[in-house]
């Protein structure tokens, strides 16, 4: 180095020298010398400093671009949060140019919800020491308004003009945190109450979850490596089931089913199962997921649901629900099949009375046990239901192509079946005997009948069977779906016609010996609006049936009263006795005393004069009951008769006990004297059994003198009979009346 170099590097201030200085001065040419070489070390020093200054820019160039092109944003804030220096990157992350960031707060990027955790994080840095680094993950918002999820690095420095800086590193997170949500959803769906299974592309288990150990008892390392149907299969489902669910799965993707599986204890349960191949992007199945929940208990409740709507409980047997169900069907079958089907409706005769008598125990204990032999006597394939009550029905199918044969069978099933029930019972301790009816219908699906009509043309015969006397079978016809229709209509006319008073009372006289009229016997007609006059044995036993009896007899009786109320007023009239027909369901009904008395006293109608006639079948019933009435009538002065008398089974004794006045002897036997020895015979033992128990005895249905003859020879002096008079209007009998009296 040189000495002025040395002397100026020393940095002292070196004071001018004197030219002509002392020895050791330097030469001029020494100084000359010296000066070049300064010079060229100047020379040598400035290109070294350009280098270092063309390095340093390339350095500072270099820097820069590190800095705008990081791949991470960096913002630079200032103590107040405003945003002092932002990269490029970061002015891309927030989608903003950067002069439009720049002086802006750094809290406007900020998601409204993460602000106050980004205030109270900033409060803290600031506070700090300056190398405390801090990281807050935060929502950003571009300027566009999508948001997304930064990762922020942030630290302190100290800054003596601006109070501090902060630095701020900024990375974007939002793929990360979509992947981990995404992951932890997986996690939380795959530990769910189903059970999960995934597997290879060849089946074999690779993972379960929780639920999957806990439905099948097999821990995750017994089951992965291992085939779902050789670990779980019950061996309900065989090798083909599971190759054709192979095939839906390789064909459409999935499979959905249920299907029985084994636990590693062995028990058995039922799973819905759900599998679903899970393809890559070239559409290569990788793997299967399968989910599945045990649905053994739900089945089992099914079933239980199942038994209790379509069961009855008592016996187990079908009910009327099941049993329609398996009509239909069997109608469905048969039109395709072409095959006869049967229908038996079976009724047990007395069950009313069982029940009534010993009690519902023994009642439901025979309803078991009937079921039970139904059971027994017909085929697996046949139905046997329940329809309620004492109501059976049992359903036959594919019984040939000939009704005939369907027909022959039925009912050769029919006689099974009355054979079977006729059987003694044991119903607890109490012997029991019983009886059926049966109706049977034959039906084929080709035919229009529809699952209504078939049972009741089974109940139309069945209630046929019980009119026949019980304990038998009646086949359905057409002629007894006529005679119930007319049934119908006529039961709604008889009410119309007690509406609109379309009834009528006829008289009939009776006579005594030498002709005189005596009495009256009321008779019903019905006055109907287009047939005419109706006779009472078109509709008199319906209306028993139907208890529309109840409502015709207290008219009756009430015009019967009024009858006799009026002929009181007429000389000719006045002691004539009216004679009422009452039926056996109308006395027995608990008010008919009340009745009769109510009738009599509404009109003032003398009681002396009005006698019921009655007819044996009454007595079949409560004989106590019926004892007790006829004296109640007979202390107000109501008199009995006997109607009918000979054609019933009237027990002698019981005969003796009733305050009856007269016996009538039945127009069969009339009408065959004198030329029947038996029809005499009987007759004339009538007249003896009269005399023995002090009764008067009247015959009816005289028609002839013949009749009138030998009645009169062997002691029967009073009659009724067309011979004297046919029933008639009030006003008509009123005439004839007069005219007996003048003859
Ligand atoms: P019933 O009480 O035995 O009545 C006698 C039936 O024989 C009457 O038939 C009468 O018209 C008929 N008759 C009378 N004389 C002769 C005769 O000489 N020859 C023939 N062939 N028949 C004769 P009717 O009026 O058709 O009554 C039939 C049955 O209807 C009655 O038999 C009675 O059981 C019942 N009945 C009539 N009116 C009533 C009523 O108001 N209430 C109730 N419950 N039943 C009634
Ligand atoms: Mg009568
Ligand atoms: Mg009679």
């Amino acid at each position: 180095m040189s000495r002025v170099l040395r002397s100026a590097k020393a940095g002292a201030p070196s004071a001018p020298q004197p030219a002509n200085a002392d020895l050791g001065a330097p030469s001029a040419k020494d100084l000359l010398q010296d000066l070049q070489l300064h010079q060229t070390e100047l020379q040598m020093q400035v290109e070294s400093l350009r280098a270092t200054q063309i390095e340093l820019e390339e350095a500072r160039d270099h820097y820069e671009t590190l800095y705008e092109f990081a791949p991470v944003g960096y913002i630079t804030l200032t103590a107040t949060g405003q945003v002092a220096a932002i990269n490029l990157t970061g002015s891309i992350l927030l989608g903003c140019d950067r002069s439009k960031i720049v002086k802006r707060r750094f809290s406007q990027f900020i998601s409204p919800a993460h602000q106050d955790r980004w205030y109270r994080q900033f409060v803290r840095l600031m506070k700090q020491a300056e190398d405390d680094p801090i990281q807050i993950d935060l929502e950003l918002t571009r300027a566009d308004g999508s948001a997304f999820y930064v990762h922020l690095n942030c630290q302190r420095r100290e800054d003596t003009r601006q109070g501090g800086l902060l630095l701020v590193a900024i990375s974007d997170i939002s793929q990360s945190r979509r992947d981990d949500l995404q992951a932890r959803i997986a996690g939380v769906a795959f530990e769910s109450q189903e059970g999960i299974i995934v597997a290879d592309s060849h089946q074999r288990i690779l993972r379960v979850n929780h639920a999957f150990t806990q439905i099948t008892g097999y821990t995750a390392d017994e089951a992965i490596g291992q085939h779902p149907p050789a670990l779980l299969n019950s061996a309900r489902q065989d090798e083909a089931f599971y190759r054709g669910l192979t095939d839906t799965l390789l064909k459409h993707g999935a499979w959905h089913g249920e299907i029985w599986n084994r636990r590693k204890d062995g028990s058995e349960y039922q799973i819905s199962l759900n599998i679903t191949a899970v393809k890559d992007d070239a559409g290569i199945i990788t793997n299967f997921v399968a989910t599945f929940t045990d649905i053994t208990f739900r089945k089992q409740a099914e079933e239980k649901i199942e038994n209790l709507a379509f069961h009855d409980q008592l016996t187990q047997l079908p009910n009327r629900r099941l049993l329609i169900d398996r009509l239909k069907h069997a109608l469905a079958v048969s039109a395709r099949n072409r095959q006869f089907c049967a229908l038996l409706f079976i009724d047990l005769d007395s069950f009313k009375t069982l029940n009534d008598t010993q009690g519902h125990d023994s009642g439901d204990l025979l309803l078991q046990q009937v079921a039970a032999r139904l059971s027994a006597c017909v085929r697996a394939s046949d139905t046997v239901a329940r329809l309620g009550g004492d109501e059976f029905v049992v359903l036959l199918e594919g019984l040939g192509k000939q009704l005939s044969d369907a027909s022959d069978e039925a009912q050769a099933l029919g006689r099974k079946v009355l054979a079977t029930l006729h059987e003694p019972f044991q119903l607890g301790s109490f012997p029991y005997v019983n009886t059926g009816s049966i109706g049977i219908t034959c039906f084929s699906g080709d035919r229009l009948d529809t699952v209504e009509e078939i049972l009741k043309q089974a109940d139309l015969a069945m209630y046929q069977a019980k009119t026949d006397g019980r304990n038998t079978l009646r086949v359905f016809d057409t002629g007894m779906q006529t005679r119930v229709s007319q049934r119908a209509t006529l039961e709604t006319e008889l009410q119309t016609a007690l509406r609109e008073d379309q009834f009528r009372l006829f008289y009939q006289p009776q006579v005594t010996e030498n002709g005189k009229v005596y009495a009256a016997e009321a008779l019903l007609r019905w006055q109907h609006p287009q047939r005419g006059l109706v006779l009472p044995a078109e509709f008199i036993a319906l209306a028993e049936e139907t208890g529309l009896i109840l409502q015709l007899g207290s008219w009756v009786m009430d015009c019967a009263s009024a009858q006799l109320a009026h002929w009181a007023m007429l000389p000719r009239m006045k002691d004539l006795s009216l004679l009422v027909n009452v039926s056996a369901r109308q006395f027995h009904h608990p008010d008919f005393v009340g009745q009769v008395h109510a009738a009599l006293d509404r009109h003032g109608a003398n009681p002396n004069l009005l006698k019921l006639e009655l007819t044996e079948s009454l007595l079949l019933k409560d004989i106590e009951g019926t004892i007790a009435k006829f004296k109640a009538l007979r202390s107000h002065g109501v008199r009995f008769s006997l109607d009918d008398f000979g054609t019933g089974y009237s027990s002698l004794s019981y005969l003796r006990q009733l305050p009856l006045d007269q016996l009538k002897i039945d127009q069969s036997f009339v009408r065959d004297v004198p030329g029947n020895a038996n029809a005499c015979a009987i007759v004339n033992t009538v007249l003896a059994l009269g005399k023995t128990l002090e009764l008067r005895v009247i015959a009816e249905g005289v028609e002839t003198q013949e009749q009138r003859n030998f009645l009169a020879d062997n002691g029967c002096s009073f009659v009724q009979g067309y011979l004297f008079g046919r029933p008639m209007p009030s006003d008509e009998f009123t005439t004839f009346m007069d005219a007996n009296a003048e003859r």
